[in-house]
């Protein structure tokens, strides 16, 4: 008893976090949600309607509560979790800025909440119509004119452009062997290559954050098949040798693929397409409003240059002479599909919104807002003296995002990086993304986003200032952070490894 009442206060939490049934536990028998009303038709065997062979032979093992349970339940385990909904969420790299309330209504609308993947492109002309509009919109602001919307994801945008170098290379009886990368690339680029059955060829960063130019000549020849680049790059650093690199990968016939992660930057300021890139792929969960986090949906459509047209994966959304729209499966030097049906719909109604609510000068502005959002943060931190501590890894004008390096911090008051970002929980903000890029030691990486106000950024810089005071004093606070919420510190690598998916029964 004693023991409990010097415990900290977080004990409480995690006691209460331990002690929530799951909904099987909670099942009582006979206990409903919703009962059916009474047959007011004849009734029929069962058999006559579904066939006993595809008829499960026992019960569903379904949960039996009643329905203040079903939403007591979900409504505190939604509440377990920090959400975009509740709090600044300033995760680099990933673009986590508001998603409009509106997109949910028209994502909502019958028209295209029940429409069925298999309808006929007859009877889904608006459909249709929605993904081709977008597709143009996208080509539009990339400087690319030939889009696909069928990847599921940024990664699973980068698949389909490194095999359509692949395939636009063999048409031109090239086989090529390599891909390069900046060390500073996001994890699924070298995974991309590999899966497509390159070798990956890694270039180094120079002392201003840029590519590494006489890396690149080192290593850029006829066996290169692609250079993959983020700019702005994973450091928030515009890339200012673009031009000299797209020569030189030229020079050699490979192609240029631009990691469009990072396009919140960049929206109607500048497009790939002009800067030199062949291959683009959006995320469309990141610079286009679709919530994300937890895993998905999301939609990494892309776009290509007219010579790798003629690859991009079968069918195309099109319009045809007579002004109808369809899906065109004739096409002879396709990669094929990519996915069953054609991309995941509701996240393409959404994006559409975004871009036409907003419209051109509206995506410009949300750029330049959110390039301004992340000087002025930067600006504040080093005003609050948190510079000091964590120093910007290169310190230039930085685009929608900026890294800091938590070295100083760990070695002068004992804290790391993971500490500082468990810590912010405590304070009601979401830690910005930790440890990446990884040629910056103790890396931090903010992204404050377009959609924060002046008093969130402030907020944001104050509470920094303030765990850095702590820990100058007391480090084991951050140490064991955090401490109020439904739980402390995890185990990542023990939940990717060995995750329990399922309740038994
Ligand atoms: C998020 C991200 C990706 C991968 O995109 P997903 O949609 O998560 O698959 C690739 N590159 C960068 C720089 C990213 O931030």
């Amino acid at each position: 008893m004693s023991d409990q009442l010097t415990a900290p206060p977080s004990r409480w939490f995690i006691e209460a976090a331990d002690d929530e049934l799951t909904i099987f536990e909670r099942s009582r028998e006979g206990r409903r949600a919703f009962i059916a009303p009474r047959l007011d038709v004849p009734e029929r065997p069962l058999d006559e309607l579904i066939p006993a062979e595809l008829r499960r032979r026992e019960g569903a093992r379904l949960p039996e509560v009643s329905e203040p349970e079903i939403v007591r339940h979900y409504t505190r385990l939604s509440k377990r979790n920090f959400d975009l909904d509740t709090g600044f969420y300033p995760l680099g790299s990933c673009t986590m800025k508001h998603n409009p309330k509106l997109h949910e209504r028209v994502a909502g609308l019958p028209g295209n909440a029940d429409l069925h993947p298999l309808q006929a492109a007859g009877d889904a002309q608006g459909a249709l119509e929605l993904m081709w509009r977008l597709q143009h919109s996208l080509g539009e602001i990339a400087g690319l004119p030939h889009v696909s919307l069928q990847p599921s994801a940024g990664s699973h945008g980068e698949l389909t452009g490194v095999l359509i170098t692949r395939a636009y290379h063999e048409a031109n009886g090239d086989r090529r062997t390599k891909v390069l990368t900046p060390d500073t690339a996001h994890g699924t680029n070298p995974a991309t290559v590999t899966m497509a059955g390159y070798e990956l060829v890694k270039i180094g960063t120079d002392e201003y954050g840029n590519v590494d130019i006489d890396d690149l000549r080192r290593h850029v020849d006829t066996d290169v098949a692609c250079l993959m680049l983020t700019n702005p790059s994973t450091l928030g650093l515009f890339e200012r040798h673009i031009e000299q690199i797209a020569k030189a990968v030229h020079d050699v016939g490979a192609t240029l693929y631009y990691d469009g992660a990072n396009l919140n930057a960049i929206m109607g300021i500048c497009r790939p397409g002009d800067m030199g890139f062949d291959i683009v792929h959006f995320n469309l969960h990141k610079s286009f409003t679709q919530p994300h986090g937890g895993g998905g949906p999301g939609a990494g459509p892309i776009a290509v240059a007219a010579h790798m047209e003629p690859f991009l994966p079968r069918p195309q959304v099109v319009r045809r002479e007579d002004g109808s729209f369809d899906l065109d499966h004739d096409r002879p030097h396709s990669i094929g599909r990519m996915r069953g049906f054609q991309g995941n719909y509701g996240v393409f109604v959404r994006s559409y919104a975004y871009i036409r609510s907003l419209g051109a000068a509206g995506l410009r502005e949300a750029s330049e807002v959110a390039v301004l959002n992340a000087n002025y943060l930067l600006a504040r931190l080093r005003r609050e003296g948190v510079l000091e501590y964590l120093p910007a890894a290169y310190d230039r004008i930085c685009m929608h995002e900026f890294v800091l390096s938590g070295a100083v911090m760990k070695r002068e008051l004992g804290i790391r990086t993971l500490d500082l970002a468990k810590r912010l929980l405590d304070h009601g903000v979401h830690p910005p993304t930790v440890y990446f890029p990884l040629i910056v030691d103790e890396a931090l990486m903010v992204e404050p986003t377009e959609t924060e106000t002046r008093e969130t950024l402030d907020h944001f810089a104050a509470v920094v200032a303030e765990i850095l005071r702590e820990a100058a004093t007391d480090p084991e606070i951050a140490r064991t952070a955090p401490h109020t919420a439904p739980v402390r510190r995890l185990d990542e690598a023990g939940a990717a490894r060995h995750p329990v998916v399922r309740q038994p029964l």
